[in-house]
This record gives structure tokens, C-alpha cells and sequence, in this order.
């Protein structure tokens, strides 16, 4: 069973272009493209479709945010935890 988001898009037209999205929480949910939630986001980024009606490319690219990982490593060797 596929399972996607679909973000709605906006040609300079006036119709509405649809993106299937894997990222996110795959609900089925529609979103409208001012308001994706990141996941769903990055799942359709640089994605490209051809309007139904004017024949437009029309393309989606989002700006990625960056977080910060927390990085923990485990030293090799050594049985003592003393630090
Ligand atoms: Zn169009």
C-alpha cells in the first residue's frame, strides 16, 4: 500500500498542481505549499511537474534547515569509565 502526503501547489495559472511527498508522517494529507510541515517538505524537494493546463514546469525547492547532533562515541578499548 503507498501511503504519501501530497503537497498543493499553485501554477501561475490557477491551477492547482499536486506533489506526492514520502517524507513526513505519510497521512494522506493535503497541504497547501505555504504551509508544509518539514518532513513532508524535504520529501518533495526539487521535485518538478508539468501544469495540466498552461503546460508550465513548475518546481519546488526548499531551503534544508540545519539542526544540531548531539554526537556521543564510545572509545574502544578500555574497561574503565573514569573521566
Ligand atoms: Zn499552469
Amino acid at each position: 500500500m503507498s501511503c504519501f502526503d501530497t503537497v498543493r501547489v499553485r501554477c501561475i495559472c490557477g491551477t492547482d498542481v499536486d506533489f506526492q511527498s514520502k517524507g513526513g508522517a505519510c497521512d494522506l494529507k493535503v497541504y497547501p505549499a505555504h504551509k508544509v510541515p518539514v518532513g513532508v517538505a524535504a520529501g518533495c524537494d526539487a521535485d518538478s511537474a508539468t501544469c495540466p493546463t498552461c503546460g508550465g514546469i513548475v518546481s519546488i525547492n526548499v531551503a534544508q534547515p540545519t539542526v544540531a547532533m548531539e554526537v556521543t562515541v564510545d572509545a574502544p578499548g578500555g574497561d574503565g569509565d573514569d573521566d
